[in-house]
């Protein structure tokens, strides 16, 4: 190719994290689409909470915008009693085996909210359920939704607010819920001809030992990417992310994790470029 001319291939903008309505976004899969495209996003993967569900409509209005559109997925896991999110990346999202698997974690969802309402209740919160389901238009629920209903009843004054009081681990309206077996949802995502990647690696709190045990059963499972560089990473957060890529052999994704266009801290495509040294997990795709 000549140098004069622009390899496109070479400035794809890659966004692989994300929500839609089918989660706990508040963009529809069209709207998100044509947010990223106006936000300079080439690639884009909507991966909302153990669903599918707004996986055509995505690849559509991608098609429609000249987005380049991979399917994926952020599914819920347990290991060793921990939760961690897994983003699925390129899967086949009809596939059997993932559908199946996803559901049981559906179910889970809405059992969980009831429970979560419940205990709100008594804690003189009342009316989340009602206003959970009403929000989240038939989209899974998570504790976003909560905290959302939270804040706008002036309950708290910040999400991160009904998080700390209320929805966080050990809390007074947190409900212990056992999700997919981390091993299992690896392989949902594999046998979906997919990429097993450990999202927002920072964001679970867990001593460097953990992390260890953690990576080395991801890896041994038939995980193979981590994200590197989320929304809100900064620069020691990306070279933190990076050893534990290299140290485990695992590629490296980037991916905003945006919900809204209300949070103004994160944004479709605002993101730090990928270091140049590391695999990025597109070269598995
Ligand atoms: P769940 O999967 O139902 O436990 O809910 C987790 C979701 O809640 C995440 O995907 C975020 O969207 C949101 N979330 C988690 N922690 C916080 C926080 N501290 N502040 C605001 N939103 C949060
Ligand atoms: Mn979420
Ligand atoms: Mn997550
Ligand atoms: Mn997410």
């Amino acid at each position: 190719m000549p140098s004069f001319m622009v390899n496109t291939k070479m400035t794809e903008q890659y966004d692989l994290h994300c929500h839609s309505l089918a989660s706990d976004g508040s963009l529809t899969p069209t709207e998100l689409v044509i947010r990223a495209k106006e936000m300079g996003v080439t690639a884009l993967a909507l991966t909302d909470h153990d669903t599918i569900n707004g996986q055509q409509e995505a690849r559509v209005a991608a098609g429609n915008h000249a987005i380049n559109f991979i399917p994926g997925i952020e599914i819920s896991t347990t290991w060793e009693n921990k939760c961690f999110h897994i983003v699925g990346l390129n899967i086949d999202p009809e596939h059997k085996g993932l559908c199946q698997g996803i559901k049981g974690l559906q179910t889970l969802r809405k059992e969980r909210a009831k429970k979560i309402a419940f205990k709100l209740e008594k804690k003189s919160i009342p009316g989340a359920y009602e206003a959970v389901i009403k929000a989240a238009k038939g989209g899974m629920v998570t504790r976003a939704h909560f905290s959302s209903y939270m804040l706008a009843q002036n309950y708290v004054s910040t999400q991160q607010e009904a998080f700390d009081r209320y929805l966080g681990q050990g809390k007074s309206a947190f409900v212990a819920t056992v999700w997919a077996d981390l091993a299992e949802a690896i392989d949902w995502i594999n046998q979906a001809g997919g990429v097993a990647v450990v999202a927002h690696p920072l964001r679970y709190k867990m001593t460097a030992s953990w992390m260890r045990r953690f990576l080395s059963f991801f890896k041994a499972a038939g995980g193979q990417g981590i994200e590197v560089v989320t929304g809100r990473s900064n620069a020691d957060e990306i070279r933190r992310a990076m050893i534990y890529a290299k140290q485990y052999d695992l590629a490296a994704s980037i991916g905003s994790d945006f919900h809204t266009p209300d949070n103004k801290w994160v944004e479709l495509g605002r993101l730090a470029p990928l270091p140049a040294n590391i695999t990025p997990v597109w070269e598995l795709f």
